[in-house]
């Protein structure tokens, strides 16, 4: 069993996974007040020096009380505020990382603390790999989506001008600390946007769980935090298990792209930002499963299920029309192909995932059936 739950004595209803990759394991602890509590970080944080990376509209939310609490307990803490937004995931914002850290004359025992969404998570866990050749770095994630997805795999990254994520390193964070009353303050359609991984997580891989996240999406939505914490422990244990067993892509980890293939063909058929990635995904996830069922993978109620889904977690279910050419070629540049050919992951029964070509002629069905 290489995911363990710990219960944590220190902390009031927190619970810890540990994700086991040999010397590169770390623990995922989810809970409440985690930014706050003396004792947790204590115990969690061996550095001395720590530098947080957040941005403008996470900071005036938890800098304060994360970095008041850090230099409570003794360590010596700075900041650098990046702009926000997923434009500023760049070669410059990277950049300004660097400089601060060198002027601020930080050496390898420093440790990169990356607050915020993703888009911070992505890029500070790119700047902990390559600054001197790699320092330490924690994650705290505070988007659902970053707690339930980026930040747990260890890929990490910034784009490129021709390229979302082209530039980055696989680097494994040292603690994920997932606070639930971060979320409190994150937008609906965020929260939504974070739910469509989730979706996607039961439906591949575990339909017990798929069964729960049907029977508490409104509790989710609502901010309810024992389901927001059941939901993210459910979501960081199935990746999780997935990337310890292919921690490079080799295979098996491919079935996280779930609804992506659709999903991106809709992110850059639309233009990027349009449409959130999770939207997007959600979507693409009605399509993946429509074509599932007109291969015979699944019944007409798992595929009505899915449909019902996403649309109870507030995100879209029918594609825009970018017509036919678009789509086709739109999914064929999908980085994820090899030799031109269209690979899906579709379900096959609903909880279990296949990875497929399929015959043209009904993926063109299911655009056509599912586009506006
Ligand atoms: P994001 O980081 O842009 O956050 C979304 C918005 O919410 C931003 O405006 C952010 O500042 C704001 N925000 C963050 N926390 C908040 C809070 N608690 N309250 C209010 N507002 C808050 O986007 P995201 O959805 O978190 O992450 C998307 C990024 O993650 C993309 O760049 C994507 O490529 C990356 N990603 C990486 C992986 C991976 O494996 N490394 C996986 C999935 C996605
Ligand atoms: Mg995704």
């Amino acid at each position: 069993q290489a995911i363990k739950l710990i219960m944590d004595n220190d902390v009031a209803r927190a619970k810890t996974l540990q994700v086991d990759l040999g010397d590169r394991s770390y623990p995922i602890t989810i809970g409440q007040d985690l930014l706050t509590n003396q004792t947790f970080l204590q115990n969690r944080i061996k550095a001395q020096r720590i530098v947080i990376v957040t941005n403008t509209v996470v900071a005036p939310l938890y800098l304060e009380s994360i970095a008041s609490t850090l230099s409570s307990i003794g360590k010596q803490v700075e900041t650098i505020v990046l702009p926000d937004g997923e434009e500023y995931k760049n070669w410059e914002s990277l950049m300004t990382v660097f400089d601060a850290l060198l002027s601020k004359k930080c050496d390898r025992k420093t440790m990169l603390l990356a607050l915020g969404g993703g888009v911070i998570g992505d890029m500070t866990g790119f700047a902990a790999s390559a600054y001197m050749r790699g320092i330490p770095f924690v994650q705290v994630p505070t988007t659902l989506l970053a707690q339930v997805d980026s930040s747990v795999g260890g890929k990490t990254g910034i784009n490129h001008p021709m390229g979302k994520n082209m530039i980055g390193a696989f680097y494994q964070p040292q603690a994920v600390i997932a606070d639930m009353n971060s979320l409190h303050s994150l937008p609906a359609r965020e929260l939504s946007a974070g739910l469509a991984e989730v979706i996607k997580h039961g439906a591949i891989i575990d339909a017990e769980f798929f069964t729960w996240i049907e029977t508490n999406i409104e509790k989710l939505r609502a901010k309810d935090n024992e389901s927001l914490s059941y939901a993210v422990l459910k979501s960081c244990e199935i990746k999780a298990n997935v990337v310890r067993q292919d921690e490079r892509e080799g295979g098996l980890r491919a079935i996280l792209n779930f609804g992506h293939t659709f999903g991106h063909a809709i992110e850059s058929g639309l233009g990027y930002g349009k449409w959130l990635h999770g939207e997007a995904v959600g979507c693409g996830m009605v399509l993946a499963a429509d074509l599932s069922y007109r291969l015979g993978y699944i019944d007409y109620v798992s595929k009505a299920r899915i449909t019902r889904l996403v649309d109870a977690a507030g995100l879209p279910t029918v594609a825009p029309d970018l017509g036919e050419q678009t789509w086709l070629e739109l999914m064929e540049v999908d980085k994820k192909n090899e030799d031109g050919k269209i690979k899906f992951i579709l379900l096959k029964p609903l909880g279990k995932s296949i990875i497929t070509e399929v015959p043209k002629e009904l993926l063109l069905a299911t655009l056509r059936s599912s586009t506006l």
